[in-house]
């Protein structure tokens, strides 16, 4: 019987109590049981000298207990003191019952599993676990690694552990074969993969002594690499089959209308980039086909992505159909809603404005276009996709700076097309993310590339300076300012108080105005409310303001060509490719254009490094690229940019390395195999993640 089949409940000493605690996290059957990996383990393997303990570092010691007192410091605890033959340690319990003190008699020998740390005189350990030895009684050493699961309140680990081993015991009994199905054939896992499923996940729940423990800790070990290898794999082959079933669905033809495109573009005030040619180009020929588009649209920053979304949008208006745009902040949608209405509204197409923040009557109001058809083109937030709004006939949906969307969020908007058909879905964005990493989490689509920037540009000069010398660069606002050009001075926090000890954009706002009595200077923040913030941006964009204090809210899509000063402060806080995206707000005019990484010491090698990347490059990708190698194993690149995917085992940085070859292999189960696919996604995503049906 597959192993996802069985009952919790078949298992031995399983009762409804312990079934309830067990759902609690998420474990309903053997398979989940089996699929509930530690999160780290004990080595409880030997006994460590006291006299050999390292400071932060988890042991097993033995000792004689020399004497155990409460004592009254800060707080009341119990100390116990124990000896072995190479030193000292106390024992310290800050919660304790009458009886523990009693049992801990002075000559007993005492076994106990702590982290060591700096006590008042040698080491101590808090709240170790522990067992008093009877007289003579000897307690043999564990035989392999002891794994720690995540568990909930009223269930103990050694619970857990009894129960991993049963489903372990039963899977070796039933051959393994029935229970755990090889549903990624050998010859389609990397060579130092290649190991059978059951055997990755015996280890990790049993390691044997020798174990490679910070490997594992690490998550590098080859058992756990083979099981995030499948994982991505079932992730991919989701995604696929989203595909396909989306590609099955009836779409909505959209012919190219020549005569509109001819207006549209001969108001532009520029000549489109080949680049940008070409990827309208492929969108024109998606929309025109009976089934619906799926295409990412990546693009530098200033790469000219929002006229490109514009004419897919106008294929769908001159249709006679409605088109909606999705954009992460208010700012930004409220920028493309201004530019497209210029666009548009000479053409007699009608845009309306949806947003979290449109008061009631305004809403009403655009509600009712939208679901009319009055309103050609729908554009604002996440508010796009709530209940309430109905459309006409939805033919396009487009959500720009896709990575701070998830794929459900993009699926929800799609939703609101007709029953008869699905809409064409086009997603933009800068991310820039490494290619293999959008390979993965954008697997169901199909992926233009604008690799060409507008011309006229001048490069952006980047410096890297510290914030000791933050008098000069104040002069060189000053001068900046008085030549005509316009400032961006970015803080990375909003309040002073902040534990990050970052200049608060507030305070830095004030200290501007102090020192530059001359200059007028705007402040715009996250906490401001979106009409505020709007009048700030507003003022910004025709010239009334010289200084734009800001936090990171400006990060995506702000366009005001004449800004063609930037000034970040603290920038070891932020990530590399939101430091490039938020530089990509200069540059955008014919003037040459300024970046000054103001840092604060101390400014770690590794942070050096990452700041000259910027430095020596402006080019996304390559940024990108550079940003996943530094920031190495361990750390996550943050949801924003993996599209909120929720892996068990799997890390997208930590394992990247493997997404050509997981490419490759889900396609090929896909084409040879077909029968695994929906068993795979079944069993590495629970059914809430599932994107597809399956
Ligand atoms: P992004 O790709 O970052 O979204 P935008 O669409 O905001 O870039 O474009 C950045 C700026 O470049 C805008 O001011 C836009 O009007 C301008 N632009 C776009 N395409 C061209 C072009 N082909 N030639 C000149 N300027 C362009
Ligand atoms: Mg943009």
């Amino acid at each position: 019987m597959p192993i996802s089949a069985t009952p919790i409940t078949t298992l031995h000493g399983i009762g409804p109590q312990l079934a309830d605690k067990l759902a609690r996290l998420d474990i309903h059957n053997s398979h989940d049981l089996l699929w509930h990996l530690p999160l780290r383990y004990r080595d409880l393997t030997r006994v460590t000298p006291i006299g050999g303990l390292n400071l932060h570092s988890e042991a097993l010691v033995e000792g004689i207990i020399r004497g155990c007192n409460v004592v009254f410091g800060r707080r009341r605890s119990l100390l116990c003191l124990i000896q072995d033959g190479t030193g000292l340690l106390s024992l310290r319990f800050y919660h304790f019952s009458k009886a523990q003190q009693q049992q801990m008699l002075p000559g007993m020998k005492i076994r106990a599993w702590g982290e060591a740390r700096r006590g008042g005189s040698g080491f101590e350990m808090y709240h170790p676990e522990y067992r008093l030895l009877q007289n003579g009684e000897t307690l043999p050493l564990a035989d392999r690694l002891t794994p720690v699961y995540p568990v909930t309140e009223g269930l103990q680990q050694p619970r857990l552990r009894k129960l991993v081993e049963q489903v372990l015991h039963n899977i070796t009994k039933e051959s393994e074969g029935d229970a755990l199905p090889n549903l990624l054939p050998a010859k389609l896992l990397p060579a130092q993969l290649n190991m059978a499923l059951g055997d990755a996940l015996h280890y990790l729940h049993q390691p044997p002594v020798e174990a490679h423990i910070t490997q594992l800790q690490a998550g590098e070990h080859p058992a756990q690499q083979r099981l995030a290898f499948e994982e991505m794999v079932a992730h991919h082959l989701s995604l696929l089959k989203l595909r396909q079933q989306q590609k099955h669905e009836p779409g909505i033809s959209l012919a190219q209308h020549s005569g509109l495109q001819k207006n549209f573009l001969a108001a532009l005030t520029f000549k489109l980039t080949n680049a940008q040619q070409r990827v309208i180009n492929e969108i024109a020929v998606d929309l025109q086909k009976s089934e619906p588009m799926l295409r990412l649209v990546q693009g530098d920053v200033g790469s000219g992505k929002t006229v490109v979304a514009a004419l897919a949008c106008l294929q769908a208006v001159a249709n006679g159909k409605q088109a909606a745009m999705m954009a992460p902040t208010e700012i930004l949608a409220a920028q493309h809603f201004a530019q497209f209405q210029r666009w548009f509204a000479p053409l007699g197409f009608h845009c309306v404005w949806l947003s979290g923040s449109t008061k009631t009557k305004a809403r009403r109001e655009a509600l009712a276009q939208i679901a009319d058809g009055s309103a050609h083109i729908a554009i604002g937030t996440h508010a796009l996709f709530q209940d309430d709004v109905q459309f006409h006939n939805l033919a396009l949906v487009i959500t720009d700076e896709q990575h701070r969307f998830g794929v459900r969020q993009r699926l929800a908007l799609q939703k609101k097309g007709q029953a008869s058909a699905l809409p064409h879905q086009l997603v933009m964005t800068a991310t820039p993310i490494p290619r293999t990493l959008a390979m993965s989490a954008y697997a169901d689509l199909d992926c233009s590339i604008i690799d060409e920037r507008p011309p006229g540009r001048t490069p952006i000069q980047t410096v890297v300076i510290d914030n000791q010398r933050r008098a000069t660069i104040v002069e060189r606002l000053r001068s900046a300012c008085a030549e005509g050009r316009q400032a961006y001075w970015v803080c990375t926090l909003i309040e002073e108080s902040d534990v990050l000890q970052c200049q608060a954009a507030e305070v830095t706002a004030t200290e501007l105005h102090e020192l530059l009595p001359e200059l007028r200077i705007g402040l715009v923040h996250g906490r401001l409310k979106p009409t505020e913030k709007n009048a700030v941006m507003d003022a910004f964009k025709a010239g009334e303001l010289h200084v734009l204090v800001a936090t990171t809210v400006i990060e995506v899509g702000v366009d005001v060509p004449n800004a063609s000063l930037m000034i970040i402060e603290n920038p070891e806080r932020l990530g590399l490719a939101q430091l490039h995206q938020l530089r990509g707000r200069v540059g955008r005019g014919t003037a040459a254009s300024h970046c000054v990484l103001l840092y604060s010491k101390p400014l770690s090698q590794h942070g050096r490094e990452r700041l000259a990347v910027l430095r020596d490059s402006d080019d996304g990708f390559v940024i990108a690229e550079k940003d996943l190698q530094l920031r190495g194993p361990g750390e996550l690149l943050g949801t924003r940019q993996t599209g909120a995917i929720n892996f068990r085992i799997a890390d997208l940085v930590r394992d990247a390395h493997w997404l050509p070859q997981v490419k490759h292999c889900a396609e090929q189960l896909l084409h040879d195999y077909p029968d695994n696919v929906d068993a795979l996604i079944r069993r590495w995503l629970r059914s809430g993640e599932r994107y597809a049906r399956t």
